[in-house]
């Protein structure tokens, strides 16, 4: 049987499942607040065109409006300025092939409840692939931390006095991903890829600066992590094809074992 054949059989038995990793995306999705001196992530507006009414008596559509970094989204190279000259870095101009690779899901769940701003070490990586096999080329690594519970938004931003806290990338964790395992990209399940202190790192925001220097990918605000093994998921994660777009909120879905 091709493998193909195999793969649809699988899905109609439920020896497979289809795992959505996304966050709802509506008017009540928490976005990242940012310095006052920056510019802000607008959040999701949604307007009716028509709802079975004069402007369209048959059919109901909406206009939306967000930022491209909205809910569960893809950050594109051309996201980081260490990222912006590289070729095939934005949205509409990455291989479809690069959107899609197996799962490594790394669980620091019991760390992060001890220590909210924990951040994923080298050590802990080969700590991972002792256990599990080493991390191979283009595989997104996902962070499952626990975060996925924060449905409440001030908990999910947890922004304190000192600025958000949530849990991350060492730049040494992300150097390795980036550079000796060639990753695809990383998966967070909070609100950006960088730990909340991060920009407060050397250098700031280190893993959006080592990832997307060196070609790599980002997904933010995933969920359902824990539904996934710690290999043998496969995750597609097509953003819009949006021309020049530094990024989008996409549907990311994972194929796993039942
Ligand atoms: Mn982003």
């Amino acid at each position: 049987m091709s493998v193909l054949k195999q793969l649809v059989a699988e899905l109609n038995s439920g020896a497979l499942k289809v795992v959505d990793l996304t966050q709802p995306l509506g008017p009540d999705t928490p976005v990242i607040g940012l310095p006052e001196m920056f510019g802000a992530s607008p959040g999701v507006t949604m307007k009716v065109i028509s709802r079975f009414d004069d402007k369209g008596p048959a059919w109901y559509w909406n206009t939306i409006s967000m930022g491209e970094h909205t809910g569960t989204h893809f950050d594109a190279p051309v996201h980081w300025i260490t990222g912006k000259d590289l070729p095939d870095n934005a949205c509409d101009t990455i291989p479809a092939k690069r959107f899609v690779g197996p799962a490594c899901v790394i669980d620091v769940t019991a760390d992060v409840a001890k220590d909210e701003d924990f951040l994923l070490t080298p050590a802990r990586i080969e700590a991972w692939e002792k256990e599990h096999g080493k991390i191979p080329a283009g595989a997104w690594v996902l962070l499952r931390t626990g975060w996925n519970t924060r449905t409440d938004p001030a908990k999910f931003l947890n922004v304190g006095e000192n600025g958000p806290h949530s849990p991350g990338f060492h730049a040494d964790a992300s150097r390795l991903l980036a550079n000796d395992r060639n990753v695809l990209g990383v998966g967070v399940e909070t609100v950006g890829t960088d730990a909340g202190q991060a920009g407060g790192f050397d250098p700031p925001f280190p893993n959006h600066t080592i990832m997307h220097g060196a070609g790599k990918f980002g997904l933010a605000s995933l969920r359902n992590l824990d539904q996934l093994p710690a290999t043998g998921a496969v995750v597609i994660a097509a953003p819009l094809k949006l021309v020049n777009g530094s990024g989008s909120p996409l549907r990311v879905l994972a194929l796993a074992p039942a």
